[in-house]
């Protein structure tokens, strides 16, 4: 019987539990993965207060690293003693989706109806679930074969944990949605660590300008330390545009904020004919209401993503050797570490905005 500690969400918006709980035996297409890295993630806030549709008892945090301590018997092409990353979404390389190429659709994730693997057992007898297929915030992950990714390289756990969403979605969403050219420019809205990477992945395709909207102040700051040209608050945001496009707008505008203001500001500093990508999501229930003016007859791309539309095995050696050599920086953006009993310090500064990523080691 193996035991580990986990910080549970037992009920929403209670305070989290750092618990010893009994794992579950490990099927046998599943990895144990000794937990190294996680870092905290906005997007737990959110399922904190119950509006993402989590059921608990729950181990959040959706993306981490680790080094794999035991394969189940029907594992190929994973081993002991591997660094791996494990994303938030899985590439079971079989389903319709893996199949066009879209793997950030995968069906081993979402078509699980939201009801996800039942990985432990409290002392009183609850079977918890790991939210999103990996519960991150643990000392090992159960998870599956297909959600495990090795990497080759001596960079750091905190490092390592980050490529799991902040970097595949920011980065993904300006090199494989969005698709920036070289002298294009670019805004970006909201600098969290979302907005923060899609700001250093737009100077590295070249943009000749990377515009940064976001109302804290201190995030604006470390917008322009990251690669931002500018970096205004919202209501200054169309004029900052119009001033560097001769008045027409962005070529490409990222928005990785998630409130639904924020979407539509993205469609609004965006030049006819331009490209945005929506990327984030604040409430299960949220709705967005655009203009039609600038979506039909000035023909906008509105696009989205999940994870940046990541193909992992493609995506992730390219990422992991941008971090070598220093062309993604991930040290503005790590501004906290924490260990697993602050798991309530970490929601807490996450949710006041005083941290981008904090990032809990094990
Ligand atoms: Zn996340
Ligand atoms: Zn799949």
């Amino acid at each position: 019987m193996t035991m580990m500690r986990a910080a549970l969400l037992r009920g929403f918006e209670q305070p989290l539990t750092v618990e010893e709980v009994e794992l579950l035996d490990l099927a046998p297409t599943r990895v144990l993965v000794r937990t190294k890295a996680t870092p905290f993630c906005s997007t737990d806030v959110t399922s904190f207060h119950g509006r993402l549709g989590k059921v608990p008892p729950t181990i959040l945090g959706h993306a981490s690293t680790g080094e794999v301590v035991e394969v189940g018997s029907q594992v190929r092409g994973i081993e002991v003693g591997q660094r791996v990353v494990v994303p938030g979404t899985p590439e079971c390389g079989h389903c319709f989706y893996c199949g066009i190429g879209r793997p950030d659709q995968c069906s081993e994730l979402f078509d699980l109806g939201g009801i996800y693997p039942d990985v432990a057992r409290t002392a009183d007898g609850l079977v918890v679930n790991a939210a999103g297929c990996v519960g991150g915030y643990a000392e090992f992950m159960n998870v599956s074969q297909n959600q495990v990714f090795s990497v080759d390289t001596d960079l750091p756990w905190e490092v390592l944990s980050l490529l799991g969403c902040g970097i595949t979605t920011g980065v993904g969403a300006v090199l494989n949605v969005a698709r920036v050219l070289p002298d294009e420019v670019v805004a970006v809205v909201g600098a969290g660590h979302l907005g923060l990477w899609a700001i250093q992945a737009a100077r590295l395709a070249g943009a000749r300008e990377v515009i940064a909207i976001e109302p804290n102040e201190e995030r604006r700051s470390v917008a322009e330390s990251v690669g931002a040209t500018r970096a205004v608050v919202p209501e200054d945001a169309l004029e900052a545009v119009r001033a560097v496009t001769q008045g027409r707008g962005a070529d490409k505008v990222i928005e990785a904020a998630g409130p639904p203001p924020a979407q539509r500001l993205a469609l609004e500093i965006s030049r006819r004919a331009g490209t945005v990508v929506l990327s984030g999501l604040k409430d299960v229930s949220g709705e967005v209401t655009l203009p039609q003016i600038p979506l039909a007859v000035q023909s906008r791309q509105v696009l989205s993503t999940q994870n940046g539309n990541v193909r992992m095995r493609r995506d992730l050696p390219a990422y992991v050797r941008l971090l070598e050599r220093g062309a993604l920086d991930p040290k503005p953006i790590v501004t906290a570490t924490y260990r697993l009993d602050d798991i309530n310090t970490a929601l807490e500064r996450s949710e006041r905005l005083e941290d981008l990523s904090g990032v809990f080691v094990f």
